[in-house]
């Protein structure tokens, strides 16, 4: 029997917390430090789903990815991607085992929560020209006003051509901006619930202040913007109803704190997760078993819509795949492993009450494997089974990578959802791995780059074996 002097002991071989990586691997501090500084770039060149598909598809085509051709035979190693309406993307590493044996399958969204314009959105009010907005996904509406916002989106013209927009991420672009009131004339709106404190009808953006020069006319300023809209990119008031236009936080991901541990940018939930899954794709050789990376489009408003992972467009995909190589796919499904990879939300020392410590993912513990999301009684979750868990925990220690468990918050205090449940629902054994976020849904959300790091590492060694 163990004495009582080595309690210290005792408890090191039975007790477990997840260590600090910064304290216990300093080591990986320049490596996180280097492996960040592309991903910024992509955060930044990457600011609505489109422009990530177009960039993944620039990197996995630099990396030799050809488009996939399910007429074509494929050998291990060989390496594909398919695009899904310009708006989600898939690629593949073929592997060395049989397809029967299951897939790696890792899907991140790309979608974020923004501001999309209405389909009719410009107006003139006393002289002011606006845009109005819908806001997308679950934002808190007051953190939007009286920030840069630039203009992100794509316009089908009437003859079919598509016009690419983005204005307000160069430093002499002009940018749009929601306003607020001043201190001193918003007694009334101080009293609003804060959910109010800027309200959906609100959220109005600054488009233009001068009139049309000249004659007499109804809403100068509004035809002002057209005029201008019309000389820069040829369009008419008609063209937004044939557009998809994001307005989105201006300006560069940025790394925050003085000793620079962390990244902050718009965007993070879940382009974190995105291009951590897309360069372990990259990375990956010849893996045992055929990789399956999704890049996946509306998350953010419940994963419906064509692009969205409860659309069929990935089943369609293994089933392309399964036919090539003339297997039942509902056997390659129930041989497959999947994480749904989505951020989680950090431990906010400031908001401490709304979690639960023992049960929450910390900034610079690593990657953040979460058994279930949902809400109340894990409503709307996946609940992956021990089986899973053991499977994808045993993928990561065998590789040395930083993870830890946690929850979405307290219990009854929130929660969410992710892609999880649809891969489940195909019958898929599926688990949630992401990147702890600070700020989560906001303009600006906060990661640590340690935990970056780990996440990538998680993924590449998900994908080896
Ligand atoms: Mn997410
Ligand atoms: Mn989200």
């Amino acid at each position: 029997m163990t004495k009582k002097t080595d309690g210290k002991e005792l408890q090191k071989q039975l007790a477990w917390e997840f260590p600090n990586i910064g304290k216990e691997a300093p080591e990986q501090r320049e490596k996180a430090e280097k492996y960040c500084r592309d991903y910024k770039g992509f955060l930044n060149r990457g600011k609505t789903e489109r422009e990530c598909v177009r960039e993944a598809v620039r990197m996995l085509k630099k990396a030799g990815y050809k488009p996939f051709d399910r007429k074509a035979s494929y050998e291990p190693g060989d390496k594909v991607y398919y695009v899904n309406r310009e708006k989600a993307l898939i690629a593949t590493t073929f592997g060395k085992r049989p397809l029967a044996e299951g897939l790696r399958i890792n899907g991140a969204h790309i979608d974020s929560p923004r501001l999309d314009l209405k389909p009719s959105p410009l107006y003139e009010k006393d002289e002011i020209a606006y845009f109005k907005t819908h806001y997308y996904g679950g934002l808190r509406k007051y953190q939007w006003g009286t920030i840069p916002l630039a203009i992100h989106g794509v316009v089908i013209k009437k003859n079919g051509e598509a016009l690419t927009l983005s204005l307000g991420e160069e430093e002499d672009d002009p940018v749009l901006c929601i306003t607020d009131l001043l201190p001193h004339l918003s007694a009334k709106q101080n009293e609003r619930p804060l959910k109010d404190g800027l309200k959906g009808e609100e959220l109005n953006a600054v488009t233009g202040s001068l009139p049309y020069e000249g004659e007499d006319i109804k809403e100068p300023v509004k035809l002002g913007v057209l005029a201008l809209l019309h000389d820069r990119y040829g369009i008419t008031e008609k063209d937004f109803l044939r557009a998809e236009i994001e307005l989105v936080p201006a300006g560069k991901a940025r790394d925050v704190g003085l000793d620079k541990s962390l990244i902050g940018a718009y965007g993070q939930d879940d382009r974190v997760c995105a291009y951590t899954a897309l360069t372990a794709e990259i990375d990956t050789k010849k893996p045992e078993h055929t990789t399956v990376t999704i890049l996946t489009d509306k998350e953010e408003i419940g994963s419906d819509g064509n692009t969205g992972f409860n659309s069929d467009y990935v089943l369609h995909y293994i089933e392309d795949l399964a036919e090539m190589e003339g297997v039942p796919v509902r056997d390659v499904l129930r041989a497959s492993l999947c994480l749904s990879s989505d951020v989680n939300a950090a431990y906010d020392p400031t908001f401490s009450d709304v979690y639960e410590k023992r049960n929450s993912c910390y900034i610079n513990k690593g990657c953040v494997l979460s058994k279930y999301t949902g809400a109340r009684g894990k409503s709307g979750s996946n609940d992956a089974s021990a089986e899973t868990m053991a499977k994808v925990i045993a993928i990561m220690e065998e590789d040395g990578v930083y993870w830890q468990a946690g929850e979405l918050g307290a219990v009854d205090v929130g929660g969410g959802g992710t892609i999880a449940k649809f891969a489940a629902h195909m019958n898929i054994d599926t688990v949630d791995l992401g990147v702890p976020i600070l700020s989560m849904h906001s303009p600006f959300e906060l990661a640590s780059k340690l935990d970056i790091y780990n996440t990538y590492r998680a993924f590449k060694a998900f994908y080896k074996n």
